[in-house]
């Protein structure tokens, strides 16, 4: 009878998640959706809490430095509120390209995506990438079109730039009247719902939209105008001929992407943002494992590890591992196994990561993202669970593109420099190589950027500087044989390109992509793998 009423609640509870990553080409507008999207769930008291949390951060940590330099955002945060019923978690990304390997990890802790771009520049080179990351697991996309307050495309043209450049259907449920100085509100097309717009720094908030009776209500006339009524008409009747009415189908398997209209920094179209979400987006689905998939509804509790971070917080100088809520429920104080090392760990301080603080957690559900402080333990790709062993799948080492040798300025510091890179290697966002014939470490990284937050980082949390420097390597692959003969005979006679990595893995190092080719070609009885499941 008990476990009758624990199954109960645990399909209620798994199926009010809402666990999406927001992704974006940088200042597309991701900050301040985020923010909005924030104070709607009534998870921040106030517009701009989040900018000034940023310059919070700024203060005590070197790191964050590169952050205000570049003005992009390097960690990837996650914030937890309720709305409509619904319990949301919405995953950070770095809008940057060279960190899209945290970006990946991120999107595979979510269930769903909420993609931004600005309508003046519509799809841009990082949209791109991300796509691509995207249909790696075909995850669900709703779009959101922001900047409608200042002249941009036409709402046609965006949605044809949508689907040229990233290949998917996109199926418009709101649509603008008019942008820039004209700008006069969306027609909701899901609702038959008008809404005006009005400018935030006007100090009014947003009128509640007007329900007419359809596109042929006269009302519509009244309300925007005969030329602004007419022009509406005119743009959903072109999109009955042309567009993609949307499918519910095709948006669940990556295939067509629901488009909404709005303006972000005015609170525009926000809302309407994100009761689709809650509407539309998926809760939490079945995960691939070894030996076995499983299902977000399982009695036994599961999770996975998918992003550590050091030292967030100054004065304790721990890690935090994210660890994603798969099956079953999470108690605090529950014992987990560490399926990696084979031993249990105890979740006691477990963190929920609230809006603007981390508060402890009680219990937490299929889909919520909860964090556990440890010395070292928990390394991104491991799996946790209460019950059989398992290893979720799908948490890959990209192999690095760029790298450099670490030239340490006071040998007395060896030791910090091990530690140092050790525990940054575990975040995942570099990878260390040890050459096979010696000479020094090498460190390895998907995009270049990373070097200065890694260099950073040692001086600032370790105190060890490095210079790091370039090397004549550009790619790298782990190296799989069933012949241990084939392998053998490799090593001996390339033994200057190869290392292993942290985890102690075969890895051979190419200087062009010439070489590898000719190489590949050469050891036909070789895998050379361009990615390594985690842990
Ligand atoms: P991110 O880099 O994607 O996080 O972008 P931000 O949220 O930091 O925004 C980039 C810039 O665009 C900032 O100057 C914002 O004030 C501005 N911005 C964001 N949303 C809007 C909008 O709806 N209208 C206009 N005009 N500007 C916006």
């Amino acid at each position: 009878m008990q476990n009758q009423l624990f199954l109960k609640e645990l399909t209620r509870e798994a199926a009010r998640r809402r666990t999406f990553a927001i992704i974006s080409h940088p200042d597309a507008g991701k900050t301040t959706l985020t923010e909005k999207l924030l104070l709607f769930g009534g998870a921040i008291a106030m517009a701009g809490a989040i900018k000034a949390k940023k310059a919070g951060r700024h203060a005590t940590s070197d790191w964050m430095a590169i952050e205000r330099e570049r003005g992009i955002s390097v960690t990837s945060s996650v914030m937890n509120f309720e709305f409509n019923g619904h319990a949301v978690n919405l995953l950070d990304t770095p809008g940057h390209q060279d960190f899209s390997e945290d970006t990946y990890r991120v999107l595979t802790a979510a269930d769903s995506a909420l993609m931004v771009i600005d309508s003046a520049k519509g799809v841009e080179t990082q949209t791109k990438k991300l796509m691509d990351v995207c249909r790696l697991r075909d995850t669900p996309i709703i779009t959101f079109i922001n900047k409608l307050d200042r002249e941009g495309r036409s709402p046609l043209e965006l949605l044809d730039d949508i689907e040229q450049s990233l290949g998917i259907e996109a199926a418009p449920l709101s649509w603008p009247i008019g942008m820039g100085k004209g700008f006069q509100g969306v027609y909701d097309l899901r609702q038959a719902r008008l809404r005006f717009f009005e400018a935030a720094d006007k100090g009014a908030r947003p009128r509640e939209g007007v329900i007419v009776q359809g596109l042929d209500d006269p009302a519509l006339d009244e309300l925007l105008g005969d030329a602004g009524a007419a022009g509406l008409r005119h743009d959903v009747e072109l999109l009955d001929g042309a567009g993609y009415p949307f499918s519910m189908e095709r948006y669940l398997t990556g295939k067509q992407t629901p488009v909404f209209f709005g303006s972000a920094i005015n609170n525009f179209g926000v809302r309407e943002l994100l009761e689709a979400v809650v509407d539309l987006a998926p809760g939490p689905r079945p995960r691939a494992a070894a030996p076995r998939e499983i299902s977000p509804l399982e009695e036994e509790f599961t999770g996975l590890v998918f992003k550590v971070q050091a030292n967030m917080d100054a004065a304790h100088r721990d890690r935090v591992a994210f660890v994603r809520i798969c099956s079953g429920r999470f108690n605090r104080g529950m014992k987990l196994r560490h399926h990696r090392l084979g031993k249990d760990i105890k979740a006691s301080n477990a963190i929920l990561f609230m809006a603007q603080e981390r508060s402890g957690v009680e219990e937490a559900w299929p889909g919520d993202i909860i964090g556990i402080p440890n010395h070292g333990t928990l390394n991104v790709g491991d799996s946790l669970s209460t019950g059989e062993p398992l290893k979720f799948l799908g948490i890959p080492h990209f192999a690095p593109e760029h790298f450099r040798r670490v030239l340490l300025k006071n040998p007395f510091k060896a030791k910090q420099l091990d530690k140092g890179l050790t525990q940054l290697s575990e975040e995942g966002a570099i990878q260390f190589f040890r050459p096979l014939n010696g000479g020094g470490m090498l460190l390895g990284a998907v995009g270049a950027l990373q070097f200065e937050v890694i260099a950073q980082r040692l001086a600032s949390e370790y105190d060890v500087d490095v210079d790091l420097v370039g090397t004549k390597f550009n790619a790298a692959r782990w190296l799989f044989a069933e012949s241990k003969e084939a392998l053998d005979k490799l090593v001996h006679e390339e033994s200057d390109a190869l290392a292993t990595d942290a985890g102690g893995h075969r890895v051979m190092l190419f200087t062009s992509d010439w070489m590898m080719e000719r190489t590949v070609e050469r050891w036909k009885s070789i895998r050379f793998e361009a990615t390594r499941e985690c842990a």
